[in-house]
């Protein structure tokens, strides 16, 4: 893709340089003269120490020594040099500014961070200070992941969130994290405070694409588990400069304002984080602002904690393999704009927990299921609809173009439609009246003025001109005439230049190099240079059949056209620069008409997908009900359709009046368990997040938290298969469950020897059932938990139905009351395609077992247990001391008296020493 460089810039290629060493070296050898350009590219380098410079050169960004090494090999291009030093070249690559975008995208894909350095001035201007003045250049952005704006780099139904999080001490040994979440596309700004346990589900449920925080905090060992459980690229800013004083000011002056008052009452750690996230983007955006809303404060208690693990495990928005595509989102999504896509996400990402918030929304979808004639007539506007978050985001960088003008233009035209087709529905929602009011608040001239000054075909670039439409500006028109005539008046000059030198071939031409310019065949331009007429034709090219001349009146008319479409784009842009005032100016109104058009998008997208499936209204209320009737999962629904096969419905009741059911479910392998305890945990998230759910009915009384967790075993998807893990996160679960929370549970204790993980397991679910006394789904493979049912009121047994037709195991995936009477991992493990030889083996092993089983019962030796474990749980047996001797032996073990130096003689009798007093204590 390389180019010759020298047909791409207008300077002279950059002297050598030495590598990667300051350049002004003291009395440089003449080799080591560094030219301006050099100079004033390694400054710049400097001061970006810590991205790739794309530097700016005529139609090119290039870059150079280590960045181009990066760079080339990131992108597959090609790697040429300029110059030399010292005998070395000096790397160089680039890319043509059109294709930057895809560039941009795939480096900061990779993890890079790229500063671009653009050209401040002509290159002529430069020219006028002298031959070898250098072109102004600057760093006019820094391009992370987390301040894209570039429309082709962002996924549109997704928000790209850049998140800071600052901490304060709120008391000895208590610190409080402030979260502040800004998407500079479309101008949100969301701030939130929680404890140190509600740090990581918050991140979790903002995805952030970045996160930018105090060295400090970066540098905490205790929250390193948190930054890898998120795994968004981490950006540390140096404290000072972070302070509560620099982050309030920062924050008054973005918003102008002489108090924070207004925005509502935030914390220090709020602010802190405001302020950090503020620091951010002026660093990256550098001269250029976001329009940024208001600081908008968010309550923690407000939404359903769910934490990354639990997340990734309902593959709520993302597989475990991190795609989009057969996540719940995918499955519920038929959101028809980028917004309502984003809203949408948000949604599910955050389940609320106020029960009459929940239930204005799910009036919103109610209504639309009912009306199918208004939702099909909203949804054939909302399709149309185009993102005017995105447009005025990027207008309000400056980097906008006049298709966001008319992305804008759009969307109102589309506001307005809907708002008309919302005004003829009678009574509404209250959520659908909100968002039409908002609808109703914009003005008419807004798009009107669009519409009439617009073209109709939109160039990408403002530059390129032409977008304006004729008859808007009398000037531009003026200067456009003057295009156009002079070009019919070059057509007549042909004419009577043909007929006074009296060659009929004469044509006038045009290329970059001459300008307009008269051709004529080499015999008759040898007459010209020697006729009569040679003072009138002015010669200016001898080619091998042809010469080239220019008058003096076609000098004019050039410099006249040049003029006039100079005058055209910068009367545009003038134009362009007013459109976009007048918008910014109407930013809050538009951007409220654009969340209600998402709003609507939702609702309506929510009820398309209720109706088509026959999913139910949820009842959501206060209780510590979790009823569901024919529930389905719709994912696995959706995959088996495709199948052409059918998803067996199933019940599920946790119901309690003072403390929630447990549920012990087993079955053979493949049975479903997996799945039925996801569809239940799905049931609350869409359930609290206002949709229906896929099931005949259901009553959910609202829950705080949600945990899911698989046993290590089945884990394998995320690479943490080791049982610690496991344990850790079954341990967050005993330890953070309240009576509100649900509790999924899938075959823990599985990474470890039966006897230990049975324990567990055990122990587990008494202490679900006397400590949490959550509602809890719990499936096994350890048939002696359902024995717990004897013992627990609130336990019961659930299994998978199995039917065996010739020896073969067929699953019914139906869940009913009872116990598997076993596993059935024999069949399985023929299904799977296991040598019949392995298998009949199998069998005989398997009787034999069986056999011991049955003379010496395992599940009766359980019924010894102590019936309430719970004191021993409470005051646990204190360990049995270790014997000394062993710790002695051991040490005296590993030596090896042959191999010592003196001092490691010594060293080991100290240490013999120690163990002998750790065992004597
Ligand atoms: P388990 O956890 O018991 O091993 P899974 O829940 O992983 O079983 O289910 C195994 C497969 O069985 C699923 O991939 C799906 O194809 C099918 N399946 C599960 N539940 C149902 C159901 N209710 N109706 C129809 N097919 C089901």
């Amino acid at each position: 893709m390389t180019a010759d460089p020298a047909l791409r810039t207008h300077e002279p290629p950059p002297a050598p340089a030495p590598r990667k060493r300051a350049p002004a070296a003291a009395t440089p050898a003449a080799e080591e003269r560094v030219t301006p350009m050099m100079a004033q590219y390694v400054e710049i380098k400097a001061a970006n120490a810590d991205s790739l410079l794309f530097y700016r050169m005529g139609d090119f960004y290039e870059l150079f020594f280590e960045d181009a090494e990066i760079a080339s090999r990131a992108l597959g291009i090609v790697l040429t040099k300029r110059g030399k030093h010292l005998g070395q070249d000096i790397p160089m690559c680039g890319v043509p500014i059109e294709r930057a975008d895809d560039y941009l995208q795939r480096l900061i894909g990779l993890g890079h961070r790229v500063a671009v350095c653009e050209q401040m001035e002509d290159p002529a201007e430069a020219k006028k200070r002298g031959a070898k003045a250098v072109v102004r250049r600057d760093v006019v952005r820094l391009v992370t992941p987390g301040t894209i704006t570039e429309e082709r780099l962002l996924e549109p139904a997704r928000a790209s969130l850049l998140v800071a999080v600052a901490r304060r001490k709120v008391s000895d040994d208590e610190h409080a994290y402030g979260i502040a979440a800004v998407d500079i596309t479309t101008g949100v700004f969301q701030v939130v405070e929680t404890a140190r346990a509600g740090l990581g589900p918050t991140l979790a449920r903002l995805e952030p694409r970045e996160i930018v925080l105090a060295d400090t905090l970066h540098d905490d060992p205790d929250l390193a588990g948190v930054w890898r459980e998120i795994g968004a690229p981490l950006y540390p800013l140096p404290r000072d400069g972070l302070d509560a004083a620099s982050a309030e000011r920062r924050l008054k002056e973005t918003f102008g304002v002489a108090t924070l008052d207004a925005f509502g009452a935030f914390t220090r750690a709020e602010i802190a984080a405001a302020g950090t996230v503020l620091a951010y983007v002026e660093r990256t955006q550098i001269a250029a602002r976001p329009a940024l809303r208001p600081p908008a404060r968010e309550d923690a208690s407000g939404s359903l904690v769910i934490d990354a693990a639990t997340r990734a495990n309902l593959e709520l928005t993302r597989t475990l393999s991190g795609e989009r595509a057969g996540s719940l989102l995918a499955a519920i999504d038929r959101t028809l704009t980028p917004g309502g896509g984003r809203l949408l996400a948000e949604r599910l990402a955050g389940p609320l927990t106020d029960i009459a918030a929940i239930r204005a929304r799910q009036d919103a979808v109610a209504r639309l299921v009912e009306d199918t004639l208004l939702r099909d007539r909203l949804r054939e506007r909302l399709a149309s609809t185009p993102d005017m978050s995105r447009a005025l985001g990027r207008l309000a960088l400056d980097r906008g173009g006049p298709r966001d003008l008319a992305a804008v233009r759009d969307g109102l035209a589309a506001a307005k439609g809907i708002a008309a087709l919302l005004g003829e529905a009678g009574d509404l929602p209250a959520e659908i009246e909100a968002a039409c009011r908002a609808l109703r608040d914009l003005d008419p001239v807004l798009e009107a003025r669009l519409a009439q000054t617009l073209a109709d075909e939109l160039p990408l670039s403002k530059r390129d001109g032409g977008f304006v439409a004729q008859g808007i500006d009398a000037a531009l028109d003026e200067a456009r005439a003057l295009g156009s005539d002079s070009r019919r008046f070059i057509a007549g000059l042909q004419a009577r230049y043909a007929e006074e030198t009296g060659c009929r071939t004469l044509r006038i031409k045009h290329n970059a190099m001459l300008g307009y310019y008269l051709e004529v065949p080499a015999a008759f331009g040898e007459e010209l240079l020697r006729g009569p007429l040679k003072g009138d034709y002015i010669h200016r090219q001898t080619m091998s059949d042809a010469m080239r001349f220019t008058t003096l009146e076609l000098g004019e008319l050039e410099r006249a056209i040049a003029s006039a479409s100079e005058r055209a784009v910068a009367i545009e842009l003038s134009i362009f620069t007013d459109l976009a005032a007048m918008l910014a100016a109407e930013r809050p109104t538009i951007l409220a008409a654009g969340d209600a058009l998402s709003a609507i998008d939702v609702a309506a997208s929510l009820a398309d997908l209720a109706s088509e499936r026959a999913w139910s209204r949820p009842k959501v209320d206060d209780s510590l009900a979790f009823l569901v009737e024919d529930g389905r999962h719709p994912v696995v629904e959706a995959a088996l359709a495709r199948e052409g096969k059918p998803f067996i419905a199933n019940a599920c009741d946790l119901s309690g009046e003072n403390a929630g059911a447990i549920a012990v479910i087993t079955g053979p392998n493949m049975g479903g368990k997996s799945t039925y305890l996801r569809q239940n945990a799905l049931v609350v998230v869409l359930a609290q997040m206002g949709a229906f759910v896929p099931a005949s009915r259901a009553h959910v009384g609202v829950c705080d938290r949600l945990f899911s967790r698989v046993g290590a075993a089945d884990d394998l998807a995320r690479g943490r298969s080791t049982f610690m893990v496991e344990m850790v996160e079954t341990a967050a679960i005993l330890n953070q469950a309240t009576r509100r929370s649900l509790v999924i549970l899938d075959e823990i204790g599985r990474g470890t020897a039966t006897f230990d993980g049975l324990s567990i397991a055990w122990a587990a679910i008494e202490h679900l059932h006397e400590d949490n006394r959550c509602r809890a789904l719990f499936a096994t493979h350890f048939h002696e938990l359902t024995r717990l049912t004897e013992r627990f009121a609130r336990i019961d047994t659930l299994t998978l139905k199995v039917a065996e037709h010739a020896g073969q195991v067929i699953f019914l995936h139906e869940v009913v009351k009872g116990a598997a009477d076993r596993s059935y991992g024999l069949q399985v493990a023929k299904l799977a395609g296991l040598p019949l030889s392995v298998v009949a083996r199998a069998g005989e092993i398997l009787a034999e077992l069986e056999r011991t089983e049955r003379e010496h019962p395992r599940a009766a030796r359980l019924d010894d247990l102590p019936l309430f474990a719970a004191p021993v749980r409470r005051a646990p047996a204190p360990a049995p001391p270790q014997p000394a001797r062993d710790a002695l032996r051991e040490v005296l073990g590993a030596l090896d008296p042959d191999e010592m130096t003196p001092k490691e003689a010594l060293e080991a009798l100290y240490a013999l020493k120690a163990a002998a007093k750790v065992g004597a204590s």
